[in-house]
């Protein structure tokens, strides 16, 4: 069970009865993170800490306990920082310094010195900010009562944050094959990955996969084309009597081979190459977007890291409402002041961006060089979101991400068979567009309407990757300026 550690800082020099009070008031506060729906892991409340020891073995349990996956610091009373810099420099789990204190108003009739000194987190606060600001511990910080719902809304998503993060710390990737063949931003350190993140990635080939489709029975397949009748609108030429109902049957036995080869592995993601199909006989479609459906990531033409990506945000956002997908930008429309991106791949678009219920057809594929293969075929939702994209430039791994705007699709496509989004590109389609080249962002991403910018910014913080992030406020200037500030600082050694 993911849990969240709340841990209150004070002292001795008041003495017992004001450590009782704090003790009281801490559990209110932790109680009002706990009762809020936005913060989704368990809060669990730690007794109030006063000295060196206790603080370093808090710390030192957060950081060795599995279900631990951040700790929320708030120095109610003065809390001496020194008594702090041997338990943080070993803490190892993400940080949140809240900035609050119980009382909303001031009691402007009965205020005295013993109120002020139970309740002087205004300045306990800046002593604890003084010393993780010079032992460069990285935190996010929120400041605010907890009855303001955007304070407790903006925990909730660094929770989220927390929550991906350990979502890769727990991530094995599965790669059929390698990735395809001369293509640079789908390369990678894989070594570098499992440091930063701590998600294995490994490869199989894909024959291995292919032996697991011929174990699966002609009575599992069926069952699932049952399945696949209630959910979707299926073309008449795939249902059963139909012409190619054994090119749907086909696919019914990608899905459940896919499916027992991830669980049987205890993988959470896993790619694909077309260049590198073995004995299947279609390119995985229909399966691999359900399987992203039920948040397993996944990456065509072997990228594994767009892969690692699409599994830890759809950990990040699961139960929010919207949709998280593998997405490539595909191709634009250029009409002035309406410029739009369509996205889309090959086949592999998750059908939780559906607008609608998703038809299942057949149609060619020339890439690949195997059978027509089955696929989902929508539109996606309207919505605001974001995409996020991961490119190692060889010293570093880098976050590139844009805000977006998901509109509906504004005219039908009749002759496009693929599950597709169209969306506005923040600010503007040349801002957007010249920032993330100039960032180096790949091709593939993953797009979310369930995230926002940031949740994006908190998972680069907890992870320690840089984020370049093309904002509904960025200018190019200063994005180009920030760039080069970051790559300074990175060949500096200096934490950003
Ligand atoms: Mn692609």
């Amino acid at each position: 069970m993911a849990s969240i550690w709340f841990l209150t800082g004070s002292q001795h020099l008041y003495g017992p009865e004001v450590l009782r009070q704090v003790a009281d008031q801490s559990r209110s506060i932790s109680d009002a993170l706990a009762a809020s729906d936005a913060v989704v892991p368990t809060i669990v409340a730690k007794p109030v800490l006063t000295d060196t020891d206790a603080i370093r073995r808090a710390l030192i349990d957060a950081s060795a306990d599995d279900d631990c996956i951040g700790v929320i610091a708030w120095m109610h009373t003065f809390s001496p920082a020194k008594m702090w810099i041997t338990g943080l420099d070993q803490l190892r789990k993400p940080l949140l310094h809240l900035h609050t204190q119980v009382n909303r108003d001031l009691p402007w009739d009965t205020i005295d010195m013993d109120f002020m000194n139970l309740n002087q987190a205004a300045h306990g606060d800046r002593e604890f900010a003084y010393i993780t600001t010079r032992l460069s511990v990285p935190r996010t910080i929120v400041a605010g009562h907890v009855s303001n719902p955007s304070v407790v809304a903006r925990v909730g998503v660094w929770s989220r944050a927390c929550i991906g993060a350990a979502a890769l710390r727990n991530l094995k990737v599965v790669r059929f094959g390698d990735n395809m063949r001369y293509v640079a931003v789908t390369e990678g350190d894989k070594v570098e990955v499992e440091r930063r993140f701590g998600t294995s990635i490994n490869t199989y080939g894909v024959n291995d996969l292919v032996a697991t489709v011929d174990e699966v029975t002609d009575t599992e397949a069926d069952a699932l084309c049952t399945e696949y009748a209630d959910l979707y609108e299926v073309s008449a030429e795939l249902l059963p009597g139909g012409d190619r109902h054994d090119a749907l049957r086909y696919s019914a036995k990608l899905e459940v081979a896919l499916r027992r080869f991830v669980v049987d592995g205890g993988y959470g993601a896993f790619t694909t190459n077309f260049e590198d199909l073995g004995g299947l006989q279609q390119l995985p479609g229909m399966a691999v977007q359900r399987l992203m459906a039920d948040g397993y990531g996944f990456g065509g033409e072997g990228d594994w890291k767009t892969a690692v990506l699409g599994h830890g945000l759809k950990a990040m956002a699961k139960g929010m409402p919207g949709g998280t997908s593998f997405m490539e930008d595909y191709t634009y429309h250029l009409e002035p002041g309406n410029e739009l991106i369509l996205g889309a791949h090959m086949l592999e678009v998750c059908p939780s961006i559906a607008v609608a219920r998703p038809r299942v057809e057949i149609h060619p594929l020339g890439i690949g060089n195997r059978s027509d293969p089955v696929r989902l075929v929508f539109d996606a939702a309207p919505g605001a979101g974001v995409t996020l994209g991961l490119s190692d430039l060889g010293d570093r791994l880098r976050f590139v991400s844009n805000e977006i705007e998901v509109v509906s699709v504004p005219h039908p496509m009749p002759n496009l068979p693929v599950a597709r989004a169209v969306w506005r590109p923040l600010p503007d389609f040349a801002t957007s567009t010249q920032c993330w080249l100039a960032a180096g962002g790949p091709h593939h991403t993953v797009l979310s309407t369930q995230l926002t910018a940031t949740h994006l910014e908190d998972l680069a913080k907890i992870t320690g990757v840089e984020l370049a992030l093309i904002s509904r406020d960025t200018t190019e200037r200063a994005f180009t300026n920030a760039l080069a500030w970051t790559a300074a600082a990175h060949r500096l050694g200096i934490d950003a």
